[in-house]
């Protein structure tokens, strides 16, 4: 896509700390990264979403996924990884181009903590009920 940023660096036009590229998907360094090897795996082809995936092919996305980390956390020692992936404006997502981030971490980094419970009283059966039905 001509305006997206990772299609610029998929097409060699943006330049980047590639650390992994097969003819699916391209790896490469994160450059605001929250931790040392914050890496970002992304799909040549372009979707904005996991709403706009193919599931067959988000589903190979994940395998390459799978190899990255295990690569990371050969080279890196890590003491464990987070694996996110955000979808929308709401959830911070910023470029539109799906992907994956793996961050890399450490014991007690404080790198990334998540938020509390949310406190109020769920009604469990509906809300399953509801995404199970749709
Ligand atoms: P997200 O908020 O999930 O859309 O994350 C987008 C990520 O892309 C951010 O963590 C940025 O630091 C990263 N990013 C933006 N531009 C580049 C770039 N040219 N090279 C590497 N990472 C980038
Ligand atoms: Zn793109």
């Amino acid at each position: 896509m001509v305006d997206c940023i990772f299609c610029k660096i998929i097409n060699g036009d943006i330049p980047s700390y590639k650390v992994y590229e097969d003819e699916e998907v391209l790896a490469f360094l994160d450059i605001n990264p929250v931790a040392l090897g914050h890496t970002l795996v992304i799909p040549k082809e372009h979707y904005e979403t996991v709403f706009d995936a193919q599931e067959e092919s988000f589903g190979k996305l994940s395998a390459k996924v799978a190899k990255v980390a295990k690569k990371i956390n050969n080279a890196l020692d890590c003491d464990g990884i987070n694996i996110l992936q955000n979808n929308g404006k709401a959830s911070g997502q910023v470029i539109f181009h799906v992907h994956f981030h793996l961050i890399p971490r450490k014991e007690d980094d404080g790198v990334l903590t998540f938020p509390n419970v949310i406190g109020e009283k769920v009604n469990f059966e509906e809300i399953a009920k509801k995404i199970s039905k749709a």
